[in-house]
């Protein structure tokens, strides 16, 4: 478990130093911005699909390490999937981050973020992104609030 604690905070320096996909999309399917007032995150999620996959995924945001390295892993973790497959991989790192459960093989290098169910009041900053991405594929043009 002590391994998983390094690697999750290897992880999110990494990511919230260098975030991955870190820009916005001209001409994306769909966008979405999602703000968490408790820590006052905000991110802004893009999609470009293609039919029913997600070709191209971005943020652009500020907020605390777990916020944004979250968002870079997810923006990672989805491109190339279809809606269904990022909507089961969303469940699958919520039942992670809230201590619910881990299915190691879906979630694959998220898995890290097995140590946010530790800290309750980090499970918004994990979970803002995925929330923001769920709105944007949806089509959503209200902001996303995790209050
Ligand atoms: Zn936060």
């Amino acid at each position: 478990m002590s391994d998983l604690r390094d690697l999750y905070q290897e992880v999110v320096l990494d990511h919230s130093k260098a975030p991955r996909n870190f820009h916005a999309i001209e001409n994306a399917s769909g966008d979405a911005q999602g703000f968490n007032p408790l820590c006052g995150d905000q991110v802004h999620v893009w999609v470009a699909l293609d039919g029913d996959t997600v070709k191209d995924v971005s943020f652009t945001g500020n907020g605390c390490a777990i916020s944004k390295a979250s968002a870079s892993m997810m923006t990672q973790a989805v491109k190339g999937r279809s809606k269904a497959e990022t909507e089961a991989l969303f469940t699958a790192f919520h039942r992670l981050v809230t201590g619910a459960g881990d299915d190691p093989e879906l979630l694959g290098k998220l898995a890290v973020f097995a140590g946010v169910s530790e800290f309750p009041v980090r499970v918004k900053c994990a979970s803002l992104a995925w929330h923001t991405l769920k709105a944007a594929l949806e089509g959503a043009k209200a902001p996303v609030s995790t209050e």
